[in-house]
Order: structure tokens, then C-alpha cells, then sequence
């Protein structure tokens, strides 16, 4: 349910509202938007529906709309406006296409800072890298761990760029509170819900991947989790679902993303390297995400693929990187953006 309020609400009502709310067990998520305020009430079902008569009787309620959809703070009935996220600086959401590139993983400080250097160069924003990694098998390489969280850092200290990786264990958030800018919750944990509750209680945004298997609607649910928690800062990811074809590591929905922006304030970006599984579609793919109104994307990048230690087949190389942020720039402009 949100409730809408009039335009001369003193602060006294609008406290009636929120006490009243609270008298029925129910939660009240406040959003100033533009034109005007809303309340977003989150609880059960039954509390809702005994609330809402007497939600309408109170003054400066202007009037009560029940949202049918299961999302609710992520939808577009609660928040109208774009969604903007601001990573130190960095805006996710506005006009500028963002992009977000670096490694699969951390290996070392001295490609790590080779890479970074390169990303710069060619106009990404942000620096990925993954510490903790989330691989198959468990004798493949897991990643650096907490040094890995460091040498992000220093790159980030050297470059300016604010750093973006993976959490993948609750245990882990007091670290990534320390290091990391934005939290990424990847594919296989859309749906850890512990994991979800505890970024939803961080000031850090989150980049929260959409997984393998997970319908738009289980994938905004999982989005919901974060915001109901308290975080209002994410971004969502497509990053390619599992179908029957095996020539691709994945298949990238690109109607995902006009979708979930029609449905969702939230800002949306593609990940073509875990998208396709392979370096030469990935320039395409990045252009089409772009095309279909992608705010930004994640691109993996490699100064020497062939001995990365995750995903070199899909890293392109640090001369493809800039070549295609180049190229993006007319597909940007064509949409009414900017790269
Ligand atoms: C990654 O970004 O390196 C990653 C593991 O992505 P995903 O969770 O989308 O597979
Ligand atoms: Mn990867």
C-alpha cells in the first residue's frame, strides 16, 4: 500500500500517519519525491488491509493506493523518478552511461594497478575485482580474500576510481564496509537472503546481479529485500539467464533491462562479459545494452588473458576496452545520453 500525501501536510499529521501505521504492526518507508510525498507501508497483508481504513480518515492523506505487484518500495507506483545512485561522486542512474570495468579477479597488486591504470585511460569510472570468488569448483582459484579488499583500495587511492566487488558471506561485511564502495551480490547469492537483510542494513550501495535462474519478478523480490531493509541504494545487473543454448556462457536478456525499467525505479546495468562468455560478442552487446537504455555496464578486463586466473576467455584486452568506449559514444548520443 503507499499512501499518498497532500501538498500542505503539516508535521504533525504526517507523524499521525507514521504512529498509526506503526500501531498496526507495519512499517513506514517515507519518499520525497518531485511532485510529492509518499509513504511506502510495508507488513503483512492483514495488518495492511486493517490499516487502511483509517489511514484514509487521517488528515492530509490525500488518498491510498494498494500496490498489487509483490514489489513494492522497487516499483514505480512508490517512486516515479529515476532512482540515482551516488558512488562517491560517481552517479549511476543520471544521464552519463556509466562504465564499470577491471578484472574478474584480484591477482596481485601490479596487474591490478596495470589494469586499473588502462581502465582509466579508456574512460571507466569504476574499478572492478573480485576478492572472494564465487567459482565451481572448489579447487579453482578462490581469490585473494581480505588482501584482495586492499590492493582495491590502494588502486582506488592511486587512480580515484571508487572500487566495486563481491560479497559473498555475511561474515565478511565489516571488511567490505572498510574497503570496498560498492557492495556486489552476484548471481548465485540473488537469493541469500541473510546476505540480502545485511547489505539492506549497509550505507553502501549495492550492485545486486540478476541470477541464472531468477524470474523479473523474483528479481525485483530480491531487490525488495535490500530496500525493506533500510538500503535504498541499488543498482540491478542483467548478467545473463540459463536457457538451452550452450554456445553462449549465458544469454543476455537485453528485454530485461525496458522491462525492469518500466517496472522498477532502480537503476539498471548489463554485464556482456558474463552475458556471453566470450570477448568478440561482448562489444556488440555492450553497444545493444546501451541501445535498450542500460545506465551503465561491467565490462571484465584483462592486460594478459590468456594466464588470468577466472574468466580470461570473456576478459577483453585493455586495447578492446578503449576501442569500444569509443564506439559507444554515438549509441550513447543516439538514446539522449552521454559515455
Ligand atoms: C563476477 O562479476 O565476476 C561474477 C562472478 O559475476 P556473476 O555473479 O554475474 O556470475
Ligand atoms: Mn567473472
Amino acid at each position: 500500500m503507499i499512501i499518498v500525501l497532500k501538498i500542505n501536510i503539516s508535521q504533525e499529521q504526517k507523524e499521525h500517519v507514521i504512529q498509526l501505521l506503526e500501531e498496526h504492526g507495519l512499517k513506514a518507508v517515507v519518499s520525497h519525491g518531485v511532485e510529492r510525498t509518499i509513504v511506502g507501508v510495508i507488513g503483512s497483508e492483514e495488518n495492511v488491509l486493517k490499516a487502511k481504513p483509517h489511514v484514509e480518515a487521517l488528515e492530509g492523506v490525500e488518498s491510498v493506493v494498494r500496490i498489487l505487484k509483490p514489489f513494492k518500495l522497487v516499483s514505480r507506483e512508490f517512486k516515479k523518478e529515476d532512482t540515482v545512485v551516488d558512488v562517491r561522486g560517481v552517479k549511476i542512474g543520471a544521464r552519463r552511461v556509466v562504465a564499470i570495468a577491471g578484472p574478474c579477479s584480484v591477482e596481485n597488486k601490479k596487474m591490478m594497478f596495470e589494469i586499473a591504470d588502462e581502465v582509466k585511460k579508456g574512460g571507466a569510472t569504476i574499478l572492478r575485482g573480485g576478492a572472494y570468488k564465487p567459482r565451481t569448483s572448489p579447487y579453482a582459484f578462490q581469490g585473494l580474500g581480505r588482501h584482495g579488499l586492499e590492493i582495491l583500495a590502494e588502486a582506488r587511492e592511486r587512480t580515484g576510481m571508487p572500487v566495486c566487488t563481491e560479497i559473498m558471506d555475511t561474515r565478511d561485511i565489516e571488511a567490505f564496509e572498510e574497503f570496498a564502495d560498492i557492495l556486489q551480490v552476484g548471481a548465485r547469492n540473488v537469493q541469500n537472503f541473510n546476505l540480502l537483510k545485511e547489505v539492506g542494513k549497509s550505507k553502501k550501495p549495492v550492485l545486486l546481479k540478476r541470477g541464472m535462474m531468477t524470474t523479473i519478478t523474483e528479481y525485483l523480490m530480491a531487490a525488495e529485500y535490500i530496500l525493506s531493509n533500510g538500503n535504498p541504494n541499488v543498482i540491478l545487473c542483467e548478467r545473463g539467464i540459463r536457457t538451452f543454448e550452450d554456445m553462449t556462457r549465458n544469454t543476455l536478456d537485453l528485454s530485461a533491462i525496458p522491462l525492469i525499467k518500466s517496472l522498477s525505479h532502480l537503476p539498471i546495468i548489463s554485464d556482456p562479459s558474463h552475458g556471453t562468455g566470450k570477448r568478440d560478442l561482448i562489444p556488440p552487446m555492450a553497444k545493444a545494452s546501451v541501445a535498450c537504455g542500460a545506465d551503465g555496464l561491467i565490462l571484465e578486463v584483462h592486460n594478459c588473458p590468456e594466464k588470468a586466473l577466472s574468466d580470461g576467455a570473456q576478459s577483453l584486452y585493455p586495447s578492446m576496452f578503449v576501442k569500444l568506449m569509443e564506439e559507444l559514444k554515438p549509441v550513447a548520443h543516439a538514446v539522449g545520453r552521454e559515455i
